[in-house]
């Protein structure tokens, strides 16, 4: 139409992908997306875009996948141009109650798994649903803009150049911890400033003094790689943490009382009671008394941080009051010399290529129902936009099985649907389980797990007769 660019239903090349190995599959120039304006585009082959192809996929919809890594897998496949994965980086909740549940990860998989078994797992996980089928790789959506009823989708891939397509609708999987979040601080820092993002192995931090800013678990796993090679490993916070073990009674943590429901205020005491007797009190080894209670911020699972600390491997400096040259003076009057500060200081939601309005942006987020649904689009979801302790691949499949459900249900005019069409245009249920969650920018998308999973699951299994 206005743009003479637009590649319209082009002529649907035979899927030459399907059975071949992944290596002749990246490397094949031909592709490119057809038909598109009867299609759903996927942006994304994390864990979410993945759920959500697979949903689509079961339902039949017709969908492409954008993904502008050279693979599946999002963050856990570390070659990826956004991944922030580290080397050391491992699963810090445990596989059962991570993994998807129909495809369960093997009995050999230890507890919490590398990165590089995650990746794995996706990739299997792709192969076993045929999901490769519909993906595009290295290919990066550069832009999203409204077209009549439909969007159009500008990509960009080192073999086909630019080229914007018509879809029908679009879900967005892009992820929320790739774009990093930087403060500002007082004064110059003359050393090297790296944020988590850019780390990618302790070998960078050979024979230097080390500074982590933050203490969330990315920033704890780095302090405690500086240990094996820094000359120097400090860890500055600004408020209290809980530090969860990865084990507790030999079972890891998040699989044991799961089974007991508490009230929310019991359950918040009591957990606290037995995190205390596990790791003691967090205080004792210089970290501030958290202003919040348990559960109100995501927890830190973290065995290793205490007992460095402990053994005077770490230590733990006060917030930052301002930096000069390579001196970082801290809020205590304190001051110390350092080499490189590693800023593990969170990340920010980020939809680049979309303009803001098209996503209800309120405040320090998208306002979506269910964080997944726009009040008024029936053809934009975002999938993937949850915090939660222990949500897990499922949690995130879950959301996608909505989605899809809705999607078929639109187009079949069913009578659920279209109340949940109202309902989404209306007022978001209470998502927080009467948590008092911290008013921080990293936690205006979370929700408690088993609010979330009920309301969600009810949803979609409200649905399912129907289609
Ligand atoms: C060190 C670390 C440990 C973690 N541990 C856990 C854990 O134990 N349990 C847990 O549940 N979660 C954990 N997480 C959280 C993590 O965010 C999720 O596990 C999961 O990766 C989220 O999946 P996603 O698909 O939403 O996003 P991602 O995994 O970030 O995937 C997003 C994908 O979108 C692609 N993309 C982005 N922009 C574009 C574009 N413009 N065009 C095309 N493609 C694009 C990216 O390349 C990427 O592949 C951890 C995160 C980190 C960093």
């Amino acid at each position: 139409m206005e743009n003479e660019n637009i590649v319209t239903n082009s002529p649907c090349c035979q899927d030459p992908r399907k059975g071949l190995s992944l290596s002749e599959d990246f490397g094949n120039k031909t592709l490119s997306p057809c038909n598109t304006e009867t299609k759903y585009v996927v942006i994304g082959g994390g864990p979410a875009g993945l759920s959500g192809a697979k949903a689509l996929k079961e339902l039949g919809v017709n969908f492409d996948g954008f993904e502008m890594g050279s693979d599946f897998g999002g963050l856990w496949n570390i070659d990826n141009p956004l991944s922030t994965m580290y080397e050391s980086a491992h699963l810090i909740s445990s596989k059962t109650t991570t993994e998807f549940l129909d495809f369960p990860m093997s009995d050999d998989t230890p507890d919490y798994p590398g990165h590089k078994m995650m990746y794995n797992y996706f990739v299997d996980y792709a192969k076993n649903f045929n999901l490769y089928d519909h993906y595009y790789f290295n290919t990066k959506v550069q832009k999203i803009e409204k077209h009549g009823e439909k969007w159009k989708v500008t990509v960009i891939n080192p073999d086909f150049g630019t080229l914007t397509y018509i879809y029908k609708g679009i879900i967005i999987a892009n992820g929320t911890l790739s774009k990093p979040n930087i403060p500002v601080f007082k004064g110059h820092f003359t050393g090297e400033i790296i944020h988590s993002a850019e780390y990618k192995k302790a070998s960078v931090l050979q024979g230097k003094k080390v500074l982590v800013i933050g203490a969330g678990n990315s920033g704890c796993d780095i302090v405690v790689d500086a240990v094996h090679y820094a000359k120097k490993a400090d860890i500055s916070v600004r408020r209290g943490y809980y530090f969860v073990p990865k084990y507790v009674f030999g079972k890891p943590s998040d699989t044991v009382g799961g089974k007991i429901r508490l009230p929310r205020r019991i359950k918040q005491k009591f957990d606290h009671f037995l995190l205390k007797w596990f790791t003691g009190d967090p205080q004792r080894f210089g970290f501030p008394k958290p202003q919040y209670k348990m559960y109100e911020s995501h927890p830190v699972v973290n065995t290793l941080i205490l007992h460095h600390i402990g053994q005077g491997d770490i230590k733990v400096q006060k917030n930052i009051d301002y930096f000069d040259g390579k001196i970082v003076h801290f809020k205590d009057g304190h001051s110390e010399e350092y080499d490189t500060i590693v800023l593990a200081t969170g990340y920010k939601l980020d939809f680049p290529f979309i303009d803001k309005e098209h996503l209800n942006w309120t405040g320090m987020a998208p306002e979506l129902y269910l964080n997944i649904f726009h009040p008024e689009y029936d053809n934009l979801f975002i999938l993937g936009m949850v915090e939660a302790a222990g949500l897990g691949w499922e949690g995130r499949y879950e959301q996608a099985k909505l989605m899809a459900r809705y999607i078929k249900g639109i187009e079949n005019n069913t009578l659920k649907a279209l109340a949940f069409k109202k309902k989404k245009s209306g007022k978001q249920p209470d998502l927080s389980g009467g948590y008092n969650y911290l008013k921080l920018e990293r936690m205006s998308f979370y929700v408690h797990k088993d609010t979330y999973r009920r309301i969600v699951t009810k949803e979609a299994k409200g649905m399912k007769d129907e289609n």
